[in-house]
């Protein structure tokens, strides 16, 4: 599966990071996610759940941040966020346009908690 692939790499781009502050713990990732990466959001967060909930970053929540299609025009220079597939500039109406973004993939942000701070309570959440 497509997003089973994308959610391990989420995970290792998560433990590459995490080797470079030691002491800390990650409690929440973000993804960038292109609107034409055509990515299942649901899909993508079952299997990030699926491949940490063995792991110690079991309690790591993920949140997807979807980017629209941008285009920008070729004639008059304006960027602009295609919607239903309609490439036309809105201001000159040319179908002169270039696709400039849309497909990312990314670590947009990566929250971490130091250990022993006065965030973790004794309580488990068993
Ligand atoms: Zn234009």
């Amino acid at each position: 599966m497509h997003e089973l692939g994308i959610a391990n790499s989420v995970l290792d781009a998560v433990r590459t990071e995490m080797s470079l502050h030691p002491g800390t713990y990650p409690c929440k990732v973000g993804v960038r996610i292109g609107e034409m990466a055509a990515i299942d959001q649901e899909a993508l967060r079952f299997c990030f759940e699926a491949i940490i909930l063995d792991t110690d970053l079991k309690s790591l929540e993920l949140e997807i941040e979807v980017c629209p299609r941008r285009h920008r025009c070729q004639a008059c220079g304006r960027d602009f966020v295609v919607h239903d597939y309609d490439s036309r500039c809105p201001q000159c109406a040319s179908l002169e346009t270039t696709c400039i973004s849309g497909d990312e993939l990314e670590l947009a942000y990566l929250e971490v908690e130091e250990y022993g701070s006065s965030t973790v309570g004794a309580k488990s959440s068993q």
